[in-house]
């Protein structure tokens, strides 16, 4: 049993547009999603990612509108890393947030910088042999393409007393100190921890609520046991209509999912149309008349593309 790597990461925004533009305009990821929060079904959950909106690539956001800033601490992931395949993709990408009016910091391969409501971003060049997971989009060369998740970083105080959940339970080895790997047949992704700042974290705008894992579906079940076993208090499986989820929180603090890599995005939309339009899982469908006039209304992102 053993977990592919990250399924998708989800945080906060206050301002979907905003968001749309960058992750779609800027970072070229495609909106492979445009649903609600099954959760809180009033407010949007969008889903940017690779093409098909495959597991590994997707970082999703629950808008909250005009919420607080919010701001990392213990127990939250403070920084999402992206792969790139090439050295010259930093040449490109510095560029190209450059003229975006982004502050960057160059640290050897990486490239970090924010999102517009501060959220931290990096881009890696690196060396797996995972197979890359990229969306098109018409100003961004292939080869410099975001690949899919590297890893992402999170506070913690004492970050040890994840230990034991991380390797016993859950299959992480230890890179380097703090580092954590997970690696199933397909793909691997990192969790790693650094100390925490002094000031308590916020959840608002530009935070990380959530990070999934990937599962098989066969092996979904087996995961609730053990977590179970374990003492980890999981949730029971829910159903969220384009995978299954269980939910439970790392001893550090962090909040985590372990999401099935099936049924998938295709299943209510052709992948040509992937998230031009609002859908609802089918349980919720019946709100849509009650919920669509409150959203923020979004452009297609794609609408001008074969205008150019
Ligand atoms: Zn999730």
């Amino acid at each position: 049993m053993r977990l592919e790597g990250i399924h998708h990461i989800t945080a906060i925004t206050g301002d979907a547009r905003r968001n749309l533009d960058f992750y779609t305009r800027v970072l070229g990821l495609r909106l492979v999603k445009k649903t609600v929060n099954q959760d809180v079904p009033s407010i949007y959950q969008l889903f940017y990612g690779e093409e098909g909106g495959e597991p590994g690539a997707s970082l999703t956001f629950f808008e909250y509108p005009g919420i607080q800033v919010g701001r990392a601490g213990a127990g939250m992931i403070h920084r999402i890393s992206w792969r790139i395949g090439l050295e010259q993709a930093l040449g490109f990408w510095t560029r190209r947030l450059r003229d975006e009016g982004l502050e960057l910091e160059r640290v050897g391969m990486r490239l970090r910088f924010r999102d517009p409501e501060g959220l931290g971003l990096e881009l890696v060049v690196s060396e797996t042999v995972d197979e890359p997971l990229v969306a098109s989009h018409p100003d961004i060369p292939p080869d410099f393409a975001l690949q899919g998740f590297d890893s992402v970083r999170a506070y913690a105080r004492d970050p040890e007393r994840s230990r034991p959940l991380l390797t016993e339970t859950l299959g992480f080895e230890r890179k380097s100190d703090a580092v954590w790997e997970v690696r199933g047949e397909e793909r691997g992704g990192v969790f790693a921890y650094d100390s925490a700042p002094v000031e308590y974290g916020i959840q608002g705008s530009g935070t990380v609520h959530h990070i999934a894992w990937a599962s098989p579906m066969h092996e979904h079940q087996n995961w609730q046991d053990a977590l179970l076993g374990a003492g980890a208090r999981p949730t029971s499986i829910i159903d969220r209509f384009w995978f299954r989820s269980i939910y439970f929180r790392e001893p550090s603090g962090a909040l985590f999912e372990i999401a099935t890599t099936g049924p998938g995005f295709t299943v209510d939309e052709s992948i040509e149309h992937l998230g031009e339009r609002l859908v609802f899982p089918s349980a919720l469908e019946r709100l849509r008349d009650e919920i669509e006039p409150s959203l923020t209304p979004l452009p297609d992102p794609r609408a001008s593309w074969s205008k150019r």
